[in-house]
């Protein structure tokens, strides 16, 4: 259903599918999708202090009466705020912007070059507080990944990176699965730009499935955690109704073979 679980390596549960609130800044279509996206029975959301939406969110999910315990809140450090001091400050900021004593999972957004190692220590020190159930990185390469190992004391439970058909991310998917970090899709549905594929369309006329469905089922049998964004009412509830078919082994495989190392968003080795 849409309220199975991934389990992190702490134990902590987070469930498959979350819904993205890039760019919601409209705080009536950010409180309709978060609305709908509970109503329908997601209990993840994903946000990120440089949207500028984490209080619009807390709104939305107190007036929806859903438990705040029972839905999974993620938000993340800006490459801005990165360094010791300023993560813990920036995480305090966030904290009360969502109305909330805590989060479930709080992500580093970028890599930046010469602060992300000790960004990455203000997170274990929150962590070790209680404060997030959680920690994690996006958009992280393996060498980033073992300067954390090298340099810090807990390891990133999952890691939130650009993950769909055409950039299947197989070396890293490997990589994060041997040390035991949740590998979670941003832009899996490639924003829009991947529906004319004609093998999508073809499993789409198979299973009587939008193109947007067979993808993002497609995340959920390669192990992935995936937080599309809508902002309308029936593609939010499209997107979560995924839980109702099973695309054979073949299938996945032959999916995961269109992948042709095309980006839509920033390549991690460039961020500055
Ligand atoms: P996405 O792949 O989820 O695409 C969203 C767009 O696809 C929508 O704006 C809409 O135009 C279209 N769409 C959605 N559902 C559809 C449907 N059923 N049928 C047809 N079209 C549909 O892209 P995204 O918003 O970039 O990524 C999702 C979430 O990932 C974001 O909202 C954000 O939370 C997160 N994200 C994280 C990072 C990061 O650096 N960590 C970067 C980008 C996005």
């Amino acid at each position: 259903s849409i309220q199975d679980v991934y389990t992190l390596a702490n134990g902590v549960e987070i469930p498959v599918m979350g819904l993205g609130v890039y760019k919601n800044v409209d705080e009536t279509e950010l409180e309709t999708a978060v609305t709908s996206a509970l109503e329908f029975g997601y209990r993840h959301i994903d946000t990120a202090k440089v949207y500028k939406n984490e209080k619009g969110v807390g709104k939305a999910i107190k007036k929806s009466g859903v438990p705040r315990e029972d839905i999974f809140v993620t938000t993340k450090v800006w490459n801005t705020d990165q360094g010791y001091e300023k993560t813990l400050k920036a995480f305090d900021e966030s904290l009360e912007a969502l109305d909330m004593d805590y989060v479930d999972l709080y992500l580093i957004h970028w890599p930046m070059p010469g602060t992300y190692v000790e960004t990455w220590k203000a997170l274990e020190k929150i962590y070790e507080e209680g404060r997030a159930r959680a920690i994690g990185v996006s958009n992280f390469n393996p060498h980033h990944l073992q300067d954390i190992f090298n340099e810090c004391d807990i390891k990133p439970m999952l890691n939130q990176v650009e993950y769909h058909p055409h950039l299947a991310q197989p070396e890293l998917k490997k990589f994060c699965e041997a040390h035991d970090i949740l590998l979670e899709a941003w832009s899996p549905l490639k924003r829009g730009r991947m529906f004319d594929e004609p093998l999508i369309l073809s499993l789409s006329e198979k299973y009587g499935r939008t193109p947007a469905q067979i993808i993002l089922r497609w995340d959920v049998q390669t192990g992935v955690s995936t937080i599309p964004k809508s902002v309308s009412r029936d593609r939010v509830r499209e997107n979560g109704s995924i839980f109702d078919f099973t695309l054979t082994e073949e299938e996945v495989g032959e999916i995961t073979a269109l992948n042709r190392h095309e980006r839509v968003g920033k390549d991690p080795d460039k961020v500055t």
